[in-house]
């Protein structure tokens, strides 16, 4: 088996990507086991911010480095909270902090106006030097609405509404949100390129 290192110390993530990336001959570890500490996301995008960590983990551990990150953009903001989604508001922000910001900054935008999109950047680096990274990317189209639905998911799921779907994210089953979902198909990419080209 050839071996990577996730920089994230999320369990569930280690386990969804060890589960695909075993299936293609690699074992994962997380950068716990070489006592990596985190890394400050000072990148303005989720691909710098998912370079940075990868690079990280690459640089101290010497094995080739797999790292993500995700948020979601509303276009009424400009693009906020972006690579800000986890603390939007503020350094102790949690998903009900963040939700209401949300809600409060929304509230007199029409309903039209409030879509939005989740992305998820997964940033494979062979070893901390390398200058093409594999960058695999997935998107997801909603709105905002601004009460909550569904017990589902996590952070903005409750308020993020699918159209096509006629409920959000967080009314979804697991399988049916991984199917779909922006992480979903950064998952599904990072598994055609290592089927394509191992490294
Ligand atoms: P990170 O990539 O783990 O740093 O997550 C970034 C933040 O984006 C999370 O804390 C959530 O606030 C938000 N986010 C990313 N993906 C999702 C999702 O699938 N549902 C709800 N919120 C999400």
């Amino acid at each position: 088996m050839k071996q990577l290192v996730l920089a994230s110390g999320n369990p569930g993530k280690l386990r969804e990507l060890a589960r695909i990336l075993d299936d293609l001959g690699y074992e994962l570890h997380p950068q716990s086991e070489f006592d990596v500490p985190e890394v400050a996301e000072t990148g303005t995008t989720f691909v710098e911010n998912a370079i940075i960590k990868a690079r990280h983990a690459a640089a101290l551990t010497q094995l080739p480095a797999l790292a993500d990150d995700s948020g979601i953009e509303v276009d009424a903001l400009d693009g906020a909270p972006g690579v800000y989604s986890a603390r939007f508001a503020g350094s102790d922000a949690d998903d009900a902090s963040n939700n209401a910001l949300l809600v409060e900054k929304l509230g007199a935008v029409p309903a039209e106006r409030r879509n939005a999109r989740y992305r998820a950047v997964i940033v494979l680096m062979r070893h901390a030097g390398d200058p093409s990274p594999l960058i695999c990317e997935g998107s997801w189209e909603g709105m905002i609405q601004l009460q909550p639905a569904g017990d589902g998911g996590f952070g903005y799921d409750p308020y993020f509404y699918l159209p096509e779907l006629g409920c959000t994210s967080a009314q979804l089953s697991s399988d049916e949100k991984n199917r779909l979902s922006h992480r979903g198909q950064a998952l599904n990419e990072l598994k055609r390129r290592l089927t394509e080209q191992s490294v």
